[in-house]
């Protein structure tokens, strides 16, 4: 049995663009340990729960979907299912 795991190679090769804490689960990484918690203890394996009245799309946060539905509304999306018609008597 081995374990070095005691002293922490000194890695100055940041690869750019990603994090250097990478989940164990997913394939997600972050740039700092505490975004990288936060990911697992809110985010990962659990099922995001916000649906998209528009599309498909499901959020985790509802801040996100809040995001999300901002997109729709600058892309001028227009809901085909959903019968939201607001009645305008111009
Ligand atoms: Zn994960
Ligand atoms: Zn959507």
């Amino acid at each position: 049995m081995r374990y070095y795991v005691s002293r922490m190679p000194k890695d100055r090769r940041r690869s750019r663009g990603q994090g250097r804490f990478a989940c164990d689960n997913c394939d997600r990484r972050y740039h700092q340990m505490k975004n990288l918690r936060r990911h697992m203890i809110n985010e990962c394996g659990k099922q995001p729960t916000h649906q998209c009245t528009f599309c498909p799309y499901r959020a985790t946060y509802k801040s996100y979907l809040q995001v999300h539905m901002m997109k729709h509304a600058r892309s001028g999306f227009t809901p085909r299912t959903a019968s939201v018609r607001q009645q305008r008597s111009s």
